[in-house]
């Protein structure tokens, strides 16, 4: 049973649907989390974007490892609380080497993204990858392989291994797995409609798993196969988590929308990212039960091997952005407009260290920001 939300999970999907502000509060209010590494500058970044697209009253938390310095915990329930009350809430990315520890009980960044997603009750993870044209060179694919990839890989966020219980007990250690059928059957819901949505000639999803030796996956690959039947216009495949990795880089493609527990989809979701390039281009959402606020995020970690060096690619911070105002607080037309100055500063040939090639001249966080803003219409 879920700690939060019991066994009364919501059966009925809202599926993108956006939280509308009201007219009484006519500027959203957006909880910036800024995090660690490269967090600040993409971040920051992404704050002067969105300063030339609307009006945003912005609040800024500590979280991860800024926060464990603070507080001495990656997450405070003032934080959580803020969130909660938001409208939206844009993280950057949290952890770094200085507060990586082997000691079970020292405070960790990633608890901060974890308590997020449970006090948030985010329970689905979106990522779409679709190569932009521009970059098609920067893929470590071959051309001919990535061509015609437009994929969804929705992950379940709050179950499975990351959430069973664990421990040591002298040389031993465990990491329980388990699942529910009602937090399958909601994950289950999403996939299917954001296929529907999505409108690929055929809608599919592709169900991971890895139903040959694990019972949790068992039961997710039945209760998949239940829900499908509300959902005809949708076929639906299922695909073993070893095949599905090696499909991603093989003929990426063939997929719609891929739909999987929490840590085969952590791994996919990285893997699809190299398909766009560059981790440096990846958005990402966390969706929760109807009417909170959604988490959005580059899928990209902190990258504290660049940070403080004005390097960092702040596209998928912009990205996650676009995915805010549009799935987030109804503002379609801005998202469109980010989406389009991305790709217009990108066919433009600007490009960050990360995408740029050997013969290519880069440019940093800044004038790719700059760029980007000029690029509004
Ligand atoms: P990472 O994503 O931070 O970095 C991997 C590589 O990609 C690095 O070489 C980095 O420089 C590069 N990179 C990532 N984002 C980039 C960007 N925007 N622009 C240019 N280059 C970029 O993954 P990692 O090195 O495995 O992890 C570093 C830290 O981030 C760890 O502490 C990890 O726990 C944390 N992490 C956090 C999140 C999150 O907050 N959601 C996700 C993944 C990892």
């Amino acid at each position: 049973m879920d700690e939060e939300y019991g066994d009364a999970y919501p059966v009925e999907v809202q599926w993108w649907r956006p939280r509308r502000v009201t007219a009484a509060d006519l500027r959203p209010r957006l909880v910036l989390l800024p995090g660690d590494g490269i967090g600040p500058e993409i971040v920051g970044a992404t704050r002067r974007l969105l300063q030339a697209v609307g009006e945003f009253e912005f609040t800024e938390h500590a979280v991860g490892g800024a926060s464990i310095d603070e507080h001495g915990t990656a997450l405070t329930e003032d934080v959580l609380e803020a969130c909660r009350g938001a409208d939206a809430v844009l993280l950057g990315a949290v952890g770094g080497p200085k507060w990586d520890t082997t000691d079970p009980d020292a405070p960790r960044p990633e608890q901060g993204l974890l308590g997020l997603r449970k006090g948030m009750g985010l329970y689905a993870n979106v990522r779409p990858v679709r190569p932009s044209p521009a970059l098609v060179e920067a893929s470590p694919l071959r051309p001919e392989v990535i061509a015609g990839t437009d994929l969804l890989v929705v992950r379940e966020l709050t179950g499975g291994i990351y959430f069973g219980a664990s421990g040591r007990d002298g040389d031993r250690a465990h990491d329980d797995c388990e699942y529910t059928v009602a937090e399958i059957e909601r994950i289950a819901r999403v996939g299917f409609e954001a296929a529907r949505r999505r409108g690929g000639d055929p809608a599919r999803v592709t169900s991971v798993d890895k139903a040959n030796v694990l019972e949790t996956s068992r039961l997710w690959r039945e209760t998949l196969g239940r829900v499908a039947g509300d959902y005809e216009d949708v076929e639906l495949d299922h695909m073993l988590v070893d095949n599905a990795a090696m499909q991603l880089v093989a003929r990426p493609a063939r997929f719609d929308v891929i739909v999987t527990e929490n840590m085969f989809g952590d791994i996919l979701s990285d893997e699809s990212a190299m398909l766009t390039g560059s981790l440096g281009m990846l958005p990402s959402a966390s969706l929760g039960v109807n009417g909170a606020p959604g988490l959005f995020e580059p899928v990209h970690g902190s990258a504290p091997d660049i940070a403080g060096q004005g390097i960092a690619n702040p596209l998928a911070t912009f990205l996650s952005a676009a995915m805010m105002l549009r799935h987030g607080l109804d503002m379609d037309t801005e998202a469109t407009a980010i989406e389009a100055a991305v790709d217009s500063a990108l066919e433009r040939g600007l490009r960050t260290p990360d995408l740029a090639s050997a013969e290519e001249e880069a440019v940093g966080n800044e004038e790719m920001t700059s760029a980007v803003i000029d690029s509004l219409e």
